[in-house]
């Protein structure tokens, strides 16, 4: 199923997670395992990100197809433009259409960590929007969705920039605009507000990484240029050695969190799970009993 179409009539909120390809044998179990633990959530779907510079290419595309085909969860199969021709993605769209995959979500993608900027292939694309005007040129029906930054791009010449080019890609064709993770509720109310006031009525939906490690979220966020509000900060540094209090700590702020988001309209919430079961498991139950979207 078309993942805009879950959003226009499936359950409301739409909750879904997202998983990485794991590398090695171990990892590939693990994931295994969190997948079948986390299938009595009822995900409405599940997305399976693309490493850089397509590394995880054919990782990707038989997780995503193991999701869809054999799990029976509708999934959503990432794609990047970094390192790969017009042709090269060509053909991964075409193995996910013969493996049924309705949906991708078209990114520019990050460059390869040994770069620092993103330098196109010479016969590839610049930017997402390029991905979704080459799906959209050509005869595919493929739901697309786009990323969306509510504290802006780390890139982007301007805020204002930034809106244009996110508003470009849903012009050009994205149905669906999943959000860059965040910890301060504004910056997205606000991102919501902008965007609603350019006459885009697609659903915005929030991406949200449970902390489970202060150091690395520290890393993820100086990357992906979204912050953590003093208020969390404070929380989270007399315990950042004390493995279990962080995630119990992560839990309860996003279920707060989440609660707030769902409360003031978010469509739902896409859950960036680092293909571990607990957090989201525990995340995801709460706001069920509490049902915040009804408030
Ligand atoms: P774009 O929309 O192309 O934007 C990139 C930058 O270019 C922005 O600063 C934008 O303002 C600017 N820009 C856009 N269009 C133009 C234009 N026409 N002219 C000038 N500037 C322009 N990365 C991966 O490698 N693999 C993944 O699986 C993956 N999944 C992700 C999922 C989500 C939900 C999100 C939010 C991010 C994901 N990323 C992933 C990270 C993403 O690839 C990076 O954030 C990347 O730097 C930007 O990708 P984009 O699709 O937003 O790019």
């Amino acid at each position: 199923m078309r993942i805009a179409d879950i959003f226009k009539s499936g359950p409301d909120p739409v909750f879904s997670f997202e998983f990485f390809p794991p590398k090695g044998d171990k990892g590939h179990d693990a994931l295994l395992a969190t997948i079948a633990d986390l299938q009595d959530l009822a995900p409405s779907f599940v997305s399976v990100t693309y490493g850089a510079g397509g590394s995880t290419r054919d990782r990707t595309l038989e997780l995503v197809s193991y999701i869809k085909n054999r799990v029976g969860i509708e999934a959503m199969a990432h794609l990047t433009c970094v390192g790969a021709t017009r042709d090269e993605i060509s053909g991964v769209l075409d193995a996910l259409e013969s493996a049924s995959i309705e949906n991708v979500i078209a990114l520019r993608g990050d460059p390869p960590q040994d770069a620092e900027d993103f330098v196109p292939h010479p016969d590839g694309l610049a930017h997402a929007l390029d991905l979704i005007e080459m799906i959209r040129g050509g005869d595919r029906s493929i739901c697309l969705a786009a990323a969306c930054y509510p504290e802006v791009h780390p890139q982007a010449s301007s805020p204002d920039d930034d809106l244009a080019h996110t508003i470009a890609k849903v012009r050009a064709g994205a149905e669906v605009l999943i959000s860059q993770l965040f910890f301060d509720n504004e910056c997205y109310f606000r991102f919501v507000e902008k965007v609603r006031a350019e006459g885009i009525d697609v659903p915005i939906v929030p991406g949200i990484m449970p902390i489970t490690n202060v150091a690395q979220i520290e890393r993820f966020t100086r990357m992906c240029g979204a912050s953590i509000p003093d208020s969390l900060s404070k929380k989270l540094e007399p315990v950042r050695e004390e493995p279990d209090a962080v995630v119990d700590l992560g839990i309860e702020h996003s279920v707060e969190q989440c609660a707030e988001l769902l409360a003031g309209g978010a469509p739902g919430v896409h859950f960036y799970t680092l293909n571990r079961s607990r957090s989201t498991r525990d995340i995801l139950s709460r706001l069920r009993e509490l049902r915040p979207w009804q408030r």
